[in-house]
């Protein structure tokens, strides 16, 4: 029997133990080599776009550049996904190898246990690094000519907790008894090849996503749920019907069942609820370990961290506890 590629040697190409005992500046080097890769890790002011910047390091050893042209200081954070950074740099790698590790996802508290930080660090943390994996699939179009492509939903979220006495319980599958909060993740995923995921209030509202991220002249699978009817308009379509077969004559979405496992898995195991406004990020997550599930550990995180390294400073968590803390106009509730 072949062997699976997790048990390869091929698989394991970075440990935390080595991450561990990395030099500061060998720690430095390993994120200066993803943002700089253009000029061979030379520094480049963020402000002007100088390449001529000299070292400035701070008195207690955090490492600055000056620019030469506009004389301004910068980190090699400066300007990323990781500005504004307190923890060593060191620390930031561990908790991209430690997040790429594992394959289904981690949990934040599980974390803040490893690094010894606080749990809103970790989740902060942890949610920079799902942008970072979203950086990747955006603009994504699935497909193309000659290529097969697989749809399907999977709904997460809106969990109504039945009654405690038996005669108090409703029927939760009737509209009034749910709470409305219920949502679907569509996947569509090529086969052999990437996947792009969004999220919906219903299956039947996916259809102008699929209409504009599925190439012209595709093949597209899908099972046999009404909701996905719209598609023979613009598709060649296979239904597969999951009462009969899970493939068959070549239809099958088990593609996108995979993605669903591993999504599903993440919920059951680390996160015990994915639901809400984070659900997309979650969703993202699963399709970046998805389709990166064949590279090794230590190229899974040179991609991860490259990508860090080259996204803006995040939107959504710059800074997010303390807008929490102003809103509510004390601690935030956590
Ligand atoms: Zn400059």
């Amino acid at each position: 029997m072949a062997q699976h590629f997790l048990l390869s040697r091929a698989a394991k190409t970075l440990s935390l133990a080595s991450i561990f005992t990395m030099k500061d500046e060998e720690a430095e080097m390993a994120f200066r080599r993803v943002r700089w890769a253009d000029t061979d890790s030379a520094p480049v002011c963020p402000h002007c776009g100088g390449t001529d910047a000299y070292d400035c390091r701070r008195l207690k050893g955090a490492p600055r550049f000056r620019c030469r042209a506009c004389t301004k200081d910068f980190s090699i954070t400066s300007g990323t996904l990781f500005a504004s950074h307190k923890l060593p740099l060191r620390c930031y790698l561990a908790a991209i190898a430690i997040f790429c590790n594992e394959v289904k996802g981690k949990s934040a508290l599980a974390l803040s246990r490893d690094l010894n930080v606080s749990y809103k660090c970790a989740f902060v943390l942890l949610h920079k690094l799902r942008e970072a994996m979203a950086e990747e699939l955006k603009g994504r179009v699935v497909g193309g000519e000659g290529k097969v492509a697989e749809v399907d939903g999977g709904y997460f979220g809106g969990y109504v907790k039945p009654a405690n006495l038996k005669a108090e319980r409703r029927d939760r599958r009737f509209r009034q008894n749910k709470s409305g909060k219920r949502k679907v993740v569509v996947i569509v995923r090529e086969r052999g090849g990437n996947s792009l995921p969004a999220v919906f209030k219903s299956e039947g509202a996916a259809y102008s996503f699929l209409r504009s991220h599925i190439a012209p002249g595709t093949v597209v699978n899908a099972d046999e749920a009404n909701s996905w009817d719209e598609l023979h308009k613009r598709f060649e379509v296979k239904r597969i019907n999951h009462q009969e077969a899970y493939s068959l004559d070549g239809a099958c979405t088990n593609w996108a069942e995979e993605f669903f496992s591993r999504m599903r898995r993440a919920e059951i195991g680390h996160h015990h609820h994915i639901a809400g406004q984070y659900l997309l990020r979650y969703a993202q997550e699963a399709s970046w370990r998805e389709d990166n599930r064949r590279e090794s550990n230590g190229a899974q995180v040179e991609r991860l961290s490259g990508l860090a390294m080259n996204r803006k400073p995040s939107v959504d968590f710059s800074g997010y506890w303390q807008r929490a803390k102003a809103a509510d106009g004390k601690a935030a509730a956590f």
